[in-house]
Order: C-alpha cells, then sequence, then structure tokens
C-alpha cells in the first residue's frame, strides 16, 4: 500500500482525517515506570492499532517499537484484526525511525509505500511438553514457561529462559531424590504469543485436576527479584512464610503470567518470578534476543528461586479451603 504518513500518539487523534492514508503510532514507551508496567501501557498500539486505523479508513499501519532503548531493531509482537473490519497491513518499526518519520511529518508531507511479505498461514498441529514428578497427592504445583517465540529472533529471553530455568529446576529437585508429598509439574506451552493455545489446550486435558499453585517464568532470565501474586488474602496468608524461605518479597499484582491464567477460575495461587527486568525489553520480540544476552548467573538464580518455591509449595501443610 501507499499514502501519506499520518502521525497520531493516542487513540482520541483518529478521525477521518486518516482515510486514505497510513498511520504512524509513534507513542513512546515511559522510561519513568517500571518496564513491564510501561510495555502494558503502549502495547494497545501494536495490538489493536490495525483494527482503530481501518475504522477510519486508513490503509496501512506502523507502529513504534515497544522499547525504551533501542539499537535501530525492529520489535515484533502480537496484533489482532477483527471481523467487520479491514484487516489492513501493520509493521513495527524501530523508535529511531518512528521518530524520524514524525520529525519530517512535522515539517511538511511524508509518503511511504509499504511492501510486506509476512502473512498469516494456516494453524498447523503444535504441542506442550509436559513432565511431572509424583507426589503422595495429586493435588499439583505446576512449573511454567513458553516453547514458542517471534520468528525474528530466537528467544533467548522470551521465553528460553523460562524454558531453562523451568528444566533446570525439575532437575534439582529431582535430585534431591525425595518424593514430594504434592505433584510438581512442569508444563512448556506451546504458542503463548499468539494467542494462548498451549494455555487452553492444558486447561482441556487437565484442568479438572486440583492445582494448588502454579508459578511462572515469562519475563526474561534477570536476576530475580520478587514473586507476582494472584489469589485471596488467605491464600496470601498461607504463601508468605512459604515464600520467605525463597528471600524474595511477594508482591500483590496482576498478570503474573499468561500461560497460568487459564487456571484462575480454578481458584488456582498464581505466582510469576518477578526478575530484573530492567534490560529485558531492549531486545524483548527483536533479532537481537540471542543468548549472549542471558547472564547465566542471573538465570541459574531464577532456577535455584523456582526450585526453592515448587519444592516448598509441594511439602507445606494443606491450604484451608476457605469457608
Ligand atoms: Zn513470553
Amino acid at each position: 500500500v501507499e499514502g501519506r504518513v499520518v502521525v497520531v500518539r493516542s487513540w482520541e487523534e483518529l478521525g477521518p482525517h486518516v482515510r486514505g492514508t497510513i498511520v504512524l503510532y509513534d507513542v513512546p514507551m515511559r522510561g519513568d515506570l517500571p518496564p513491564r508496567v510501561a510495555y502494558g501501557q503502549v502495547a494497545r498500539f501494536r495490538v489493536r492499532g490495525a483494527i482503530e486505523a481501518a475504522r477510519h479508513g486508513a490503509v496501512g499501519v506502523l507502529v513504534r517499537s515497544l522499547t525504551t532503548r533501542s539499537l535501530d531493531t525492529p520489535h515484533t509482537g502480537m496484533m489482532r484484526y477483527e471481523e467487520g473490519v479491514p484487516r489492513i497491513p501493520a509493521a513495527a518499526i524501530p523508535t529511531e525511525q518512528a521518530a524520524r518519520i514524525a520529525r519530517l511529518a512535522a515539517r511538511g508531507e511524508v509518503r511511504l509505500r509499504l511492501s510486506l511479505e509476512s502473512r498469516t498461514r494456516s494453524a498447523v498441529p503444535s504441542a506442550n511438553v509436559i513432565a511431572e514428578i509424583p507426589g503422595d497427592s495429586p493435588e499439583v504445583v505446576l512449573l511454567g514457561a513458553h516453547l514458542d517465540s517471534w520468528d525474528v529472533g530466537c528467544g533467548a529471553h522470551d521465553d528460553g529462559a523460562g524454558v531453562v530455568q523451568v528444566l533446570e529446576a525439575m532437575r534439582r529437585i529431582r535430585a534431591l531424590g525425595q518424593r514430594p508429598r504434592r505433584t510438581i509439574r512442569a508444563v512448556l506451552f506451546s504458542n503463548e504469543e499468539r494467542g494462548l493455545d498451549g494455555a487452553r489446550a492444558y486447561l482441556q486435558g487437565f484442568g479438572r485436576q486440583p492445582h494448588l499453585a502454579a508459578i511462572e517464568s515469562d519475563l526474561g532470565g534477570g536476576l530475580p527479584l520478587a514473586w507476582a501474586m494472584e489469589g485471596t488474602p488467605a491464600q496470601r496468608a498461607w504463601l508468605l512464610p512459604i515464600a520467605a524461605l525463597t528471600d524474595l518479597p511477594v508482591d500483590e499484582e496482576p498478570d503474573s503470567g499468561a500461560d497460568i491464567s487459564v487456571l484462575a477460575a480454578q481458584g488456582t495461587l498464581l505466582l510469576g518470578l518477578r526478575p530484573d527486568d530492567t534490560h529485558y525489553f531492549d531486545v524483548h520480540h527483536t533479532a537481537g534476543d540471542t543468548l549472549d544476552k542471558v547472564d547465566p548467573a542471573a538465570l541459574a538464580r531464577g532456577a535455584s528461586a523456582l526450585a526453592a518455591l515448587a519444592w516448598e509449595l509441594a511439602q507445606a501443610p494443606a491450604l484451608e479451603p476457605a469457608r
């Protein structure tokens, strides 16, 4: 497609004037907030940008990459179309390029021709990878991460780091040579990035089994700092002394993990490993998300934390159901 570029920085700036144009969402990710929070604020422009622009007649969309620090590398990621709204092409561009186009557009008319080779093919079969250390009780403590990544890179942090931590945590628990009280199950989910298909398939296959707690690692391989927790006050009170054994604080916050979120309806205590994510979004969903960006010592600390928490949750006295 080809058209004049209109730069917008909020949904409100869309209107009839974008008809026939290419909309550039030039919304910087804030650097003064925790990175995962700042990311959550701007992800909507990538996810829904094509839908909202197409509603107003735009013919294409460009999205400023969701990062505070760029080395002229585009950051890809999930985007949606909606039934009844034209499916217009959309691409992410590096922050440097977005800023440049915005500068030029402020001075005069900018025209662009978009030539994209990407396309969505039909779905193909895939699989979750599941392994467990059986306990005396069928009650499950789940350790999760996701196997898939984006095509531009190899996904070392997202979510290779989480996958390796889950494998290593299971290896360490097995090396104890003790049978846990509850069953500890590792789940490497398929297709988190394009819509949680693996998580939904897991729920279908195993959702009727009792899940006491689920822990996810999907924020990179940085130094572990805290546990994010979603649960009831009773679950929190039960968790605190257990989590204290890992030397990490518990923060109540939403989005402990995308894949394990499907267990929320079951009342499972949901936990997310919160590593230092200062540099996570520098490489997130880019060709630069490679193994050289992962610090082995930090990665190992995360694996230790997962192993310790999973083991202690599996051994802890019963959490009495709320009456
Ligand atoms: Zn991920």
